[in-house]
């Protein structure tokens, strides 16, 4: 199961990685910086940042590098940073040797560095570069958040927070094309909660909310993590079994059955302890019919299920 993005926006990163191996330069590099209000964190050579920006990723604002540093350079710190996902879009100053050393800014150009800074520096100009870079880093870790928590959005139901129909509809396609073109066995399942209304009707919608939720919950603890599961209705949900076949899926949801069995909801003021139940419809998807025909058919076994007794599993023809 993929994980869910955090609820909280990201906190606003306000850490400074200083690396220079010469003492005097970074210790004054470092004021500058604390006089613009960020912290810092010293290094005295290219690993050692290296391994600071790495342990702090996602509160460094800005990471400023000597050019020349011992077991690693400047130029290597930002080759390893740029090819690091969690570190790649961390802006990079390059402290440069000489101010005419027009090899090394276009190198650091090259390597992705944000600015140059040649030596000796000015602090007001630095200290207006770093603030500058670190709104900028603040401003795309929260344009990546919000785009992350709209995919989520899309994608999720809310309630259970598991993948919803639209997802579902996207994804067994892309199964069903996975299972023809390696043929592979895979299956889908359709389930239905039995007599879901009565809950409502008895105990009311936030008891009807719990169910779904805890349904959800035992669902996903049941399957394997290859397979998938979505509420693709109200108290309807779909199950993706990778590498299975109908009586393997069968199996699956007999599990699912014996699980659901053993833990009730607890609801209503009288803590009745209330056992879900559900029908299903499974089908083999395989290449022999299109994804559209097996999720009929899956349907179709599902409301035989229902109209031979609900609680019960049957297998598409
Ligand atoms: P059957 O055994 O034939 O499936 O009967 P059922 O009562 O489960 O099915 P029916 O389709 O008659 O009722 C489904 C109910 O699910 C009706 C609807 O109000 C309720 N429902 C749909 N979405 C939600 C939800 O998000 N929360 C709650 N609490 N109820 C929901
Ligand atoms: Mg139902
Ligand atoms: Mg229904």
């Amino acid at each position: 199961m993929d994980a869910a993005p955090s609820s909280r926006a990201p906190a606003t990163p306000d850490t400074v990685v200083v690396a220079d191996d010469d003492r005097a330069v970074r210790t004054l590099v470092c004021r500058w910086v604390q006089s613009a209000g960020m912290s810092v964190i010293e290094a005295g050579d290219g690993e050692a940042a290296l391994l600071c920006v790495n342990a702090h990723a996602h509160r460094v604002a800005v990471v400023i590098l000597d050019v020349m540093m011992p077991h690693r350079d400047g130029f290597g710190v930002l080759h390893a940073l740029r090819a690091e996902p969690s570190t790649a879009s961390i802006p990079v100053i390059l402290l440069t040797a000489h101010a005419t050393d027009e090899l090394a800014v276009l190198r650091g150009i090259e390597t992705g560095a944000a600015a140059h800074m040649p030596k000796p520096f000015s602090g007001p100009v630095l200290v207006a570069r770093v603030r500058q870079l670190a709104q900028q880093r603040s401003a795309s870790l929260e344009r990546a958040w919000q785009l992350q928590r709209a995919e989520t959005a899309a994608t999720r139901d809310p309630l259970t927070r598991l993948s919803n129909r639209r997802q579902f509809e996207s994804v067994v396609v892309a199964e069903h094309a996975y299972a023809k073109r390696h043929e592979l066995p895979a299956a889908l399942a359709l389930l239905d909660l039995d007599h879901f209304k009565t809950v409502n009707d008895v105990f009311g919608h936030d008891a009807g909310d719990q169910v779904l939720r805890h349904f959800a919950e035992i669902t996903k603890q049941t399957l394997r993590v290859e397979d998938q599961a979505f509420r693709v209705g109200g108290e309807e949900f779909a199950v993706l079994l990778r590498g299975t076949g109908v009586e393997g899926a069968e199996q699956v949801l007999d599990r699912l059955r014996q699980v659901l069995g053993k833990s009730p909801v607890t609801l209503g003021g009288d803590e009745t302890r209330y056992h879900v139940r559900f029908s299903a419809g499974i089908a083999a998807l395989d290449g022999d019919r299109s994804a559209a025909a097996v999720l009929k058919a899956a349907d179709d076994a599902l409301y035989a299920s229902k109209r031979a007794g609900r609680s019960r599993t049957t297998r598409a023809r």
